[in-house]
């Protein structure tokens, strides 16, 4: 439960403000996220780190000297935008390169590896490390698969230890990499979380019984099993990380992590008895933490973190750090207090910007076509909207439950930034703007898929004299291509793409026919709806439910859910005008 707040949705903007406010002398705002407040010296690697909210310390606590240079700070649970990293990313650069390095999930990867391409244009050396510790989240043999949860604190703190003794960005690149490649966690909840002006948890656990493999977004675990006891609960932890020891290593850096309400007492009983059982394992631990810092809100769990040690990881384990969630060690004198920092106005891109016809040269036919997608996004927005409690509780099935409302505030950002648009403007200007006002709000991977894939319909519309429907179909087929390049998804993997696809082929073989557009479209819609339907029977291969594959069977998908509620709502907003006219 979250008792303390103003508007909840404006949660994590008044929680950040406070932050700083707080440790005024170590970190400074910036739009998107948080940079030291003192600048790297010159020709250091900045390292960022980021994602959703709601898991403090991480990830604005680890900003400072032995750790990040900045964070990027997304909403609850969701992941910040592209123009977010890149604003941080543009504040903290000291021109010794960029290294994102961030929990792997597909929201996180599609924005900031965006980001990343995007500064590499500008000039920037930016590299990334995905961080994959979550033993629960997939077998041993898929370990680039598995999600980042508490083992992400290792990772940050040698890549910072490294970037803070001047090593260069291929070093603090490797040394990140290395670093999670020893790295290994595993959780238990006892309770979910609730988000902030919610009025019940995103999952629940029941009395006398602990769920195996949590994730860190309120995605439940994977297993549930009878409550133990400390002895016993401390080696159910330890086995699988275990069960991973490399070769001949004999000593490892451990944390202990508290997922946001386990009292620090327990969490001392139960390091107690994991100390015991790593030792009676001939392992020797290496400064271990025992604490919260990488939380869920408020769920109630732990997670076992260990970094197997080699000489150079324990070097830099070893190596002070000093940030508001995490120090040890010395780190040198005290800064003076830097209460704001302007960040420096970016580079210029190198690559080509695109082309904005002048207002003049904007074709009838697409400022007729800008009216009509003005309208049909509002449509979109309160149809959505209607269902959005539906599409939460489909997401809490197996993701995080943040669905509804990440659709809801990407459909109102683009609703908002098409109301404000010239009257004037062409479709590729307006969805182009509407895009990347959808991608920017509302975070996350849908977020992200459907920002991309609104600029990519305005970019294949275009500025044309006059619209068919065969233009229709291709610019559909267009931003189907673009969802599943930048997510890597196929059909089949039970995700958005699969009542996309369903709806692009329909809408093809019906304008084939040669039947008036608004017919195609509800029959394409309806071909969408039975694609969502469809995925009921799916396992998902991609995206936070995937750790969850088994309980989401018998579930729709609700990326492709919301599809075909848009798909429906667009064809019959087109097919009412044709007959009213
Ligand atoms: P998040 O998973 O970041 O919480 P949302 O809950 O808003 O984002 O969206 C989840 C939906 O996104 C899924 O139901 C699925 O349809 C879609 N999705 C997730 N990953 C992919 C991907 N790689 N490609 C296409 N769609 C995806
Ligand atoms: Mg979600």
């Amino acid at each position: 439960m979250t008792r303390i707040f103003a508007d909840p949705d404006a949660f994590v903007a008044d929680a950040l403000r406070g932050f700083a406010a707080a440790h005024a002398g170590e970190v400074a705002l910036v739009d998107g996220g948080v940079v030291r407040a003192q600048p790297l010296e010159p020709g250091r690697v900045a390292v960022l780190i980021g994602g959703g909210s709601g898991h403090y310390p991480a990830f604005a606590g680890f900003v400072g000297p032995g750790l990040a240079a900045g964070a990027i700070c997304g909403n609850i649970f969701t992941s910040p935008s592209t123009a977010q990293a890149l604003r941080v990313a543009h504040a903290a650069d000291a021109g010794g390169g960029v290294l994102f390095t961030y929990g792997r999930y597909a929201g996180d990867v599609i924005h900031f590896g965006e980001a990343e391409r995007r500064l590499r244009a500008e000039g920037v050396d930016a590299r990334t490390v995905l961080i994959t510790d979550d033993v629960a989240s997939a077998a041993p043999d898929a370990r680039d698969e598995r999600r980042g949860i508490a083992g992400i604190l290792c990772v940050f703190h040698v890549a910072g230890a490294a970037a803070e003794r001047g090593d260069s960005i291929d070093e603090v690149e490797r040394l990140a990499a290395h670093a999670n490649s020893r790295t290994r966690s595993h959780g238990v909840a006892f309770a979910g979380c609730t988000l902030p002006g919610a009025g019940h948890p995103l999952f629940e656990v029941p009395d006398g019984v602990m769920s195996i493999g949590l994730g860190i977004h309120g995605e439940p675990g994977v297993r549930d099993v009878p409550l133990q006891r400390a002895p016993e609960l401390a080696v159910t932890l330890a086995e699988p990380l275990l069960a991973e020891r490399p070769e001949g290593c004999t000593r490892a850096a451990v944390i202990l992590n508290g997922l946001g309400s386990v009292k620090y007492e327990e969490l001392y009983v139960l390091f107690g008895h994991v100390a015991e059982h790593l030792q009676g394992h001939g392992i020797e631990i290496v400064e271990p933490e025992c604490g919260e810092f990488v939380t869920s809100l408020d769920m109630a769990g732990v997670s076992l973190t260990v970094l197997w040690l080699d000489d150079e990881l324990e070097e830099l384990w070893t190596a002070p750090a000093s940030s508001p969630g995490f120090r040890k060690g010395a780190v040198g004198g005290r800064t003076a207090p830097i209460a704001h920092r302007e960040p420096p106005a970016p580079r210029a891109s190198t690559e080509p910007a695109a082309a904005t016809p002048a207002a003049a040269s904007v074709t009838d036919a697409s400022r007729d076509a800008a009216r009509i997608a003005r309208r049909l996004t509002r449509r979109a927005r309160d149809a959505v909207a209607a269902q959005a409690d539906h599409l939460g509780e489909l997401d809490a099935v197996a993701g995080d439950g943040d669905h509804g409302i990440g659709m809801v505030r990407g459909l109102n950002a683009a609703a908002e930034a098409v109301e404000a648009a010239d009257e004037a403007t062409g479709v590729r200007e307006l969805l182009g703007t509407a895009g990347d006002a959808w991608s920017e709000t509302a975070g996350g991977t849908s977020g992200a898929l459907w920002g991309a894939a609104l600029t990519q319909l305005g970019q294949s519309l275009g500025n044309a004299d006059r619209f068919t429907p065969e233009d229709v179909v291709a610019a559909v087929a267009a931003a189907c291509a673009r969802i599943a390049e930048i997510g890597g998804a196929h059909p089949g993997d039970k995700t958005m793409l699969d009542a996309m696809e369903p709806f692009r082929k329909a809408l093809a073989a019906r304008v084939q026919t040669g039947e008036d557009l608004a017919a195609c479209l509800i029959a394409a819609a309806s071909a969408a709806r039975e694609g969502a339907d469809a995925t009921a029977a799916m396992t998902p291969r991609l995206g936070r439910a995937r750790p969850l594959a088994e309980r989401s069977i018998g579930h729709p998908d609700p990326g492709a859910t919301s599809f075909w509620i848009i798909a429906d709502a667009v064809a019959h907003d087109v097919a009412g005008r044709r007959e009213g006219e």
